[in-house]
């Protein structure tokens, strides 16, 4: 998209918070890029305390400190790819924004980071409505969990029709992709993914993975995909590789620390 240099390899940037466990945010973007042979960069938007038990403390960066990070690696190295992730309050989501807007990135995949999968609000309302209003637009592929979809979408979601009426409504709002992800639903949505691009409305099944070790399956879900587009797949192909990809990272989910534990990537 923005390569300067000739690069051998595809190059994609992760815009996200920092997991001190290693098993969501940046970290595990930087590793699921590493596994699919795309070289990663990074701008840190703020720097979670944390561990399979929980969250202790979250510092952010300053606006400017985030969007000097995206020029450094975009003026000399450029990328092929973009995902955003954890951004935590209103003035980064805008400064990113604003950042999209002017760059005017073609291979943005949004995960909007807001509400964890046990329903927990990671970001407060302005950076809600700033995410929604001013990001999710910009996106050519959004990733809302359950809760997610149902903030940006105001629908109630319990089953697949639910889904798959919050995945038209937030692509009316933003006119490019969703995938709507059923992580966090029960039952036979369990794990079942609603793609629709405005034209295709898809139905993405795997069969669930019974693990309590899930930590950073979004993360590693919207890294991959960025990861299949900087390689140059197509938007639905590079959902439906990256689905693949997450289902096996659960597999190989680690029982590490004492509580849920992250999911595991690589051989
Ligand atoms: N980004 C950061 C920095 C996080 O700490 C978390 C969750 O702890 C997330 C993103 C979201 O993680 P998940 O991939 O489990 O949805």
């Amino acid at each position: 998209m923005t390569s300067i240099a000739s690069p051998t390899i595809p190059i994609a940037l992760t815009i996200a918070g920092s997991d001190s466990c290693g098993g969501a945010g940046m970290q595990a973007d930087l590793r699921t890029f590493a596994v699919h042979r795309v070289h990663g960069t990074c701008a840190v938007t703020c720097i979670t305390a944390q561990n399979t038990l929980g969250v202790t403390r979250v510092d952010a960066l300053p606006p400017e400190a985030v969007v000097a990070q995206i020029d450094a690696v975009a003026d000399d190295i450029g990328f092929d790819a973009v995902k955003t992730g954890m951004l935590l309050d209103r003035a980064i989501v805008a400064a990113v924004a604003e950042k999209a807007r002017q760059a005017g990135w073609s291979k943005l995949v949004v995960d909007p980071v807001m509400v964890s999968r046990t329903g927990a609000q990671l970001i407060d309302d302005e950076a809600v409505a700033t995410l929604k209003n001013h990001l999710l637009p910009l996106g050519a592929i959004a990733t809302p969990n359950r809760y997610e979809a149902q903030i940006l979408s105001g629908l109630a979601i319990e089953t697949l029709d639910d889904m798959k009426a919050a995945a038209e409504k937030i692509h009316h709002h933003t006119r490019h992709a969703v995938l709507v992800k059923g992580g966090a639903m029960s039952g036979n949505c369990h794990g079942v993914d609603v793609w629709f691009d405005g034209d295709r409305l898809e139905v993405l099944q795997t069969t669930a993975v019974n693990t309590r070790h899930t930590h950073g399956t979004g993360c590693t879900l919207s890294a991959a995909i960025t990861a299949n587009l900087a390689r140059g797949n197509d938007p639905l192909s590079a959902v439906k590789a990256a689905k693949q990809y997450v289902t096996e990272a659960l597999h190989r989910g680690l029982n590490i620390g004492n509580g849920q534990g992250p999911v595991g990537q690589g051989d």
